[in-house]
């Protein structure tokens, strides 16, 4: 096992910057996630790591070796692709084995090595296959298994179950989880998908167009967005941001929008105490925006809205309903036995005790 530190890393392609100053810490033995949108960098970033991109600028370490100038083969790394690079002749046990044929590893090592792995993935009838014989979820844990049984330091996954259905990939993403837990290797896994990386990573790097926004837990990212792209980029559905006007009145602070005032919590009034600016940008979750005669109100702390329905996407458990109310939208979750009917009025409230403030100009949380 061993840790990977990236120090101040350039990618450019001619003119395009696709990643801009990197630098980060992936801990030994840590399920580190690459998260972004399409274009962010996250796969020229594990591209680097690997050693199929050279670095335009700055220093990658595996271990404590510099290997900007290593080959990829003596990285001591295994990766796992998207389309899973099987070779399309060979059979499984061929596929598996190939990179400790090509090491030259003794018969009997090769194949107790093979079973070994065969038997964790669920894999040991079909090792005479072709690839053209299995199923995508097959497919997907051959390509893992041959990352498995070179027992490399460090395992770089790019997107290895975007290729499966839903059902198939939260079942991948279980066996994942347990070989991580068994087998804790060192693992840098890129995804654009918020959900795989909440749910695998054991700390997320976000990333968008090139710069690196946060690191931190599922947790930490969720409850406190280091800015308004990481917060409107986790969580689902999408967070809600509204402009604020931030007002005193009696010596008491206020939230205003249109006709509408609410005062801060406890913490936004600490937060905001030397703000200088009179507007911020608020950010709220679906998931604290509820019908008013649902919520648990808070005295103080949430605010009735009257608005109209708009959409309602139902999710089984529950259902997000799309709410207006004059300039803005706004989504808030229902529960999924309630019927909510489309172009009506309800009263909405909003529980502050959830919200998020972001700096209108920057982004960059406020409290
Ligand atoms: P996706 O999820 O779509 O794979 P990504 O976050 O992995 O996206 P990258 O593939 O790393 O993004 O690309 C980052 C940027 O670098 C993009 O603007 C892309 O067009 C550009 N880029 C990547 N590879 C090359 C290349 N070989 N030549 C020129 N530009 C490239």
């Amino acid at each position: 096992m061993a840790r990977v530190y990236l120090e101040h890393v350039w990618k450019k392609f001619g003119t395009v910057v696709a990643v801009k100053d990197l630098t980060l810490e992936v801990k030994d033995g840590e399920f580190f996630v690459l998260l972004g949108p399409s274009g962010c960098g996250k796969t020229t970033t594990l591209r680097m790591i690997a050693g199929l991109e050279d670095v335009t600028e700055g220093t990658i370490y595996i271990g404590d070796r510099v290997v900007n100038d290593v080959h990829p083969k003596d990285r001591d790394i295994a990766m796992v692709f998207q389309n899973y690079a099987l070779y399309p002749h060979m059979s499984v046990f061929d596929n598996i084995s190939f990179g400790l044929k090509l090491r030259g590893l003794p018969k009997e090592e090769i194949k107790a090595r093979v079973d070994e792995v065969a038997g964790w993935l669920g894999l040991k009838e079909l090792l005479n296959r072709r690839p053209r014989e299995l199923s995508g979820g097959q497919r997907q844990r051959v390509a893992l298994a041959r990352a498995l049984v070179r027992r490399p330091q460090v395992f770089l996954m790019d997107e290895p179950l975007s290729n499966l259905d839903a059902k198939l990939r939260t079942q991948a993403r279980g066996e994942l989880l347990r070989l991580h837990k068994d087998f804790p290797t060192t693992t840098i896994y890129v995804t654009h998908d918020q959900v795989e990386a909440m749910t695998l990573g054991d700390r997320v790097a976000v990333m968008m167009e090139g710069t690196l926004q946060q690191v931190d837990s599922p947790q930490m990212l969720y409850l406190y967005p280091a800015n308004q792209f990481v917060a409107g980029f986790v969580g689902t559905p999408p967070m809600n941001f509204l402009t604020m006007d931030i007002v005193t009145e009696e010596g008491q602070m206020y939230l205003k929008h249109n006709g509408l005032k609410v005062p801060v919590t406890a913490d936004m009034a600490v937060g905001l105490k030397d703000y200088p600016k009179n507007k911020v940008l608020m950010g709220i979750r679906p998931q604290d925006v509820h019908l008013a005669d649902e919520a648990r109100m808070i005295e103080n702390s949430g605010w009735v809205l009257h608005c109209i329905s708009d959409v309602a996407e139902r999710l089984g458990t529950e259902t997000y309903v799309h709410f207006t109310l004059d300039d803005f939208e706004l989504v808030g979750r229902v529960s999924a036995v309630r019927t909510v009917s489309m172009g009506m009025e309800y009263d909405i409230y909003m529980d502050m005790t959830g919200a998020h403030l972001f700096d209108l100009d920057t982004g960059v949380r406020v409290c």
